[in-house]
């Protein structure tokens, strides 16, 4: 097991020129990074010899970041340092993968290929969407696999995987996809030596899928001495239990005692459940203990909203609230006559608050200041929803230009800048509004009729 260095033993050994190469002002940064292992030695170009014997090791993230897809759509796995998210937080959540058999004409590859790749929805201010397609060779010949491969790439702009039993059908479409970078499944005993050559020499990413936990352990640990340490690990058997069972073994094999061959992103496929609700329970096990990437075979709209929505709730990080974009939002059709509501840019805020405004049936404007994602009251009481942010955001999307309602109503918990706002904005007229979003369409409609 590679000995703990604290932060200040990195320190000593880096090159001390504060160039921020690395992505962080100063080496002291760098080096504390490194020592939380959210960092890897090879962001800092001028790291010597000495270091890279000393450091390398011991500071790399327990899980390997592996990564697939093209530059505009990578998938990213692994970097993760904690068994459970209250410790500190998930890094990179579950990917998920729709799988395509090429068995099926091409007509309905492509239509299962526009299908995945269109289908979003938004949930709190973020986009949720299915990240990859996994082709899943059918027995084809190498061309008729990459045929299909091509097929499905040309309507899908996420990331790829390829998935074959067959080393030179893997190689034949991988070779007309390399611009993607796929993600190819699998290296297996038998087929280690040359597949294990062909992504060494095309720098691609693998997924290892032995018989058991030893067998992948073997073939983990003979890949990545080999020099490729683009793995990931299929950890596939039957039943969500087994999974949840195998995925812990690795994921505290690779946190707790630092067993590189196991430290690498987890991958399960949860396919050929005949029932949805089968699918949704073993995919959401496989979700919530450690699978950095997940293969289903269904994509029902309503088979996908459960994962996507849990997914979102597990992999939010709780010290970052969800924001919306600071900005002017029209509420209904307002005209430059309806009234200008504000509030701070904490998700769960703005949804409530745009809601009630609409449901009063009252069009207004609805002006989101950036408070770093705090609601009204926090953020006063941190000194982020003040006088000065609020009219300087104010000015700064200029609505005296398109406003002829100079009435600004401020949320009724922060009456207290009242005065302040009347001195900085004296064109409008400071208006406060109710304490509680229950109270807004009363307040809205009295507004309207005064
Ligand atoms: S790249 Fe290396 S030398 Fe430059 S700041 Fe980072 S750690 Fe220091």
């Amino acid at each position: 097991m590679a000995k703990k260095l604290t932060g200040m033993d990195i320190f000593k050994l880096l090159p001390k020129t504060n160039c921020g190469e690395c992505g962080v002002p100063t080496c002291m940064a760098f080096a504390m990074k490194l020592a939380q292992k959210s960092a890897e030695l090879s962001a800092c170009p001028y790291a010597g010899e000495e270091a890279k014997n000393a450091i390398g090791a011991a500071s790399e993230p327990p899980i390997r970041l592996v990564k697939f897809g093209s530059q505009k759509r990578t998938v990213e796995m692994g970097n993760e340092l904690v068994m459970f998210r209250h410790e500190k937080t998930f890094v990179h959540q579950t990917a998920l993968a729709v799988q395509l058999n090429t068995d099926l004409a091409h007509e309905s590859i492509i239509k299962i290929a526009e299908f995945v790749d269109r289908h979003a929805i938004e949930r709190a201010g973020e986009k949720l969407f299915i990240e990859s397609i996994l082709i899943n060779d059918r027995g084809n010949s190498p061309a008729e696999f990459k045929a299909s491969t091509i097929k499905a790439a040309e309507h899908f702009s996420g990331a790829i995987i390829l998935k074959s039993d067959s080393a030179e059908n893997l190689i034949a479409a991988a070779d007309a996809l390399l611009d993607r970078v796929p993600l190819l499944h699998a290296l297996t005993r038998a087929n280690a030596d040359v597949l294990g050559e062909y992504v060494r020499a095309r720098k691609l990413p693998v997924v290892i899928a032995g018989k058991g936990l030893d067998e992948t352990f073997r073939l983990s640990e003979a890949l990545s001495s080999g020099g490729h340490r683009d793995i990931v690990l299929d950890l596939t058997v039957t039943g969500g239990a087994a999974m949840l069972q195998n995925n812990t073994i690795a994921r505290k094999a690779a946190l707790a005692a630092s067993v590189k061959p196991m430290g690498y992103p987890i991958m399960n496929f949860v396919t050929g459940r005949t029932n949805p609700a089968d699918m949704i329970a073993d995919a959401s096990t496989c979700m919530c203990k450690y699978a950095s990437l997940l293969v289903i075979d269904r994509y029902e709209p309503e088979a996908l909203l459960p994962l996507l929505m849990l997914r979102q709730s597990i992999y939010m990080d709780p010290q970052k609230p969800i924001q919306v974009e600071p900005k002017i939002y029209p509420v209904g059709e307002p005209s430059p006559a309806s009234p200008l509501l504000v509030t701070t840019n904490f998700s769960l805020t703005y949804f409530i608050v745009s809601g009630e405004i609409e449901g009063s049936g009252v069009p207004a404007h609805l002006a989101v200041v950036d408070a770093e994602g705090l609601s009204v009251l926090t953020a006063w009481a941190a000194g982020k929803f003040s006088a000065e942010k609020i009219s300087s955001f104010i000015k700064s999307q200029e609505p005296a230009t398109k406003m002829t309602n100079r009435k600004l109503v401020i949320p009724g918990y922060v009456a207290c800048l009242s005065g302040e706002l009347e001195e900085k904005l004296q064109d409008w007229e400071i208006l406060v509004g109710p304490q509680e979003a229950s109270d807004i369409g009363p307040f809205m409609k009295r507004l309207v009729n005064q």
